[in-house]
């Protein structure tokens, strides 16, 4: 079969990680050409308008560490704007009471924060033990990738409320997945790959920032400097591939390519027909990967009224079907919105009722946090990432037990011109925009290098 077109690099992925990739290699002088099965850019980055509201109904936050993200701000000359977090944030605990708080220590009793302390200290112990970039290298990685975040949690502390604090802020706040379902090692990699445990705990530094316009504007502003390189609507597949080169047939066109980067996440890589089929521990990587679940809610008000009463929009309970929530009011706008997040088995519960009563169960969630006027947003919207048959759930996916340090060392692998990555195979920025960012470059890198 003969090309129409013949490319140094075909890309197949137009979000931030496949974006990046085709960026730098074009700088580096490369023709690029990137395919994307959407009919839009972004991937899990999406700003849209939802009933005259514009919301971010993918990722969002930028926090200070996050040097990949920060530096491709500055590049494309996007500006930033700090979340409103002035007044008391909400939290409610096991014995199912309210109490507000400010500061980043939960208003819990002192032998509980006593408790949260301590463990803090041995996860931040053991993440700073931790390359993210190669997690299955760690002192006592094998037996840590051997039970589950909750047995490691069960076996290292007594108190219950203690416990499950710690775990929201992983297992609920990050993977999405119940604290049952992923291994200790697992847990820590998240916490490494934040820079540390304290990190994640700290909202006021993983949830810093927002990218004035939405965050999707950073692959909206890549594919514009792309120009015709960018082709949407274009779902790959399959792959025929030698050790010179692939060829792929899409949309009635054939790109003929000396490389391949597969810029989807591990389960997408699944819909792919190899021809010949990849190494066999290409796919088994993969089947061990699997996507977290969580629903991002969003509720616009006609004003922010929790400022009024004092109240920051910041909400924290893994005891409470929204199990975090935030101030999430747009730039330079006088409507006030909240954002909340349903993860794992809240999610997988509400998932089963009517969109009626999923309504009235979350919203009556936020009413317990921030008071009656919670229950009558002007807008609803909850982000729906399960039906999208691309990716099956947020934020991202992770090993199931034991898989990180089984797979993991050889989920990076190429075969032969192929390359594959997106933010779940991050060390540093795992299942963040930051990450995406640095596996595009490396896998860019890696080409520049070679030829
Ligand atoms: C609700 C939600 C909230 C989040 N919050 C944050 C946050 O606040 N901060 C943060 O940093 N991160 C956040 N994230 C995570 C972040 O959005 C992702 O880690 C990042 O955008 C992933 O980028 P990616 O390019 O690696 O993958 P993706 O964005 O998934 O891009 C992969 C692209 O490949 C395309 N594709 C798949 N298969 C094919 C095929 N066969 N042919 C052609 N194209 C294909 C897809 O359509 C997609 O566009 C959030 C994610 C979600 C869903």
């Amino acid at each position: 079969m003969s090309a129409d077109e013949q490319v140094d690099v075909l890309v197949v992925g137009a979000g931030a990680t496949g974006l990046s990739a085709a960026y730098a290699l074009g700088a580096g002088g490369r023709s690029v050409v990137v395919l994307e099965s959407r009919d839009r850019v972004g991937g899990r980055l999406w700003t849209d308008e939802v009933d005259g509201v514009d919301l971010e109904i993918g990722g969002q936050w930028v926090s200070p560490d996050q040097e990949a993200l920060l530096a491709m701000l500055d590049e494309l000359g996007l500006e930033t704007f700090e979340r409103h977090r002035e007044g008391e944030s909400v939290y409610v605990g096991l014995d199912g009471q309210r109490r507000t708080f400010t500061g980043e220590v939960l208003p819990v009793a002192p032998t509980v924060e006593a408790e949260m302390t301590r463990v803090t200290g041995l996860l931040d112990d053991l993440s700073a033990q931790m390359d993210p970039s190669r997690p299955w290298d760690m002192p006592g990685a094998v037996a840590l990738d051997q039970v589950t975040f909750l047995g490691w949690l069960e076996q290292t502390c007594d108190d219950q409320e203690a416990r499950d604090n710690i775990a929201m802020f992983i297992a609920q706040a990050m993977l999405t997945k119940p604290a049952h379902t992923f291994s200790a090692l697992q847990a820590v990699h998240m916490a490494a790959s934040a820079g540390s445990f304290s990190n994640l705990v700290d909202s006021e530094f993983i949830l810093d920032r927002r990218v004035i316009g939405g965050l999707q504007k950073v692959p909206l502003t890549l594919a514009e400097r792309l120009g015709e390189a960018v082709r949407t609507g274009h779902d790959v597949e399959k792959v025929s591939w030698t050790a010179d080169g692939v060829m792929v047939t899409c949309g009635g066109l054939t790109i003929a390519a000396r490389h391949l980067v597969i810029a989807v996440p591990p389960t997408a890589v699944m819909r792919i027909r190899f021809e010949p089929p990849l190494p066999s521990i290409q796919r088994e990587t993969r089947q061990h990967h699997s996507f977290g679940q969580v629903i991002k809610v969003h509720a616009t008000y006609d004003t922010p009224f929790w400022r009024g009463a004092g109240l920051s929009g910041t909400a924290f309970s893994p005891y409470e079907v929204v199990h975090e929530a935030y101030d999430n009011t747009n730039h330079d706008e006088s409507r006030g919105t909240l954002v909340g997040f349903v993860s794992d088995l809240q999610a997988d519960a509400v998932l089963a009722l009517s969109a009626e009563r999923r309504r009235e169960v979350i919203l009556s969630s936020l009413q317990t946090y921030f008071g009656p006027a919670a229950g009558e947003p002007a807008t609803y919207f909850e982000s729906d990432w399960t039906s999208e048959e691309l990716g099956s759930g947020a934020y991202g996916s992770s090993f199931d037990l034991g898989g990180l340090t089984r797979f993991g060392p050889r989920l990076r692998e190429a075969a032969g011109p192929i390359q594959i990555g997106s933010s779940d195979v991050a060390g540093l920025g795992f299942q963040h925009v930051d990450g995406a960012l640095r596996v595009g470059a490396e896998m860019a890198r890696s080409i520049l290098e070679e030829s």
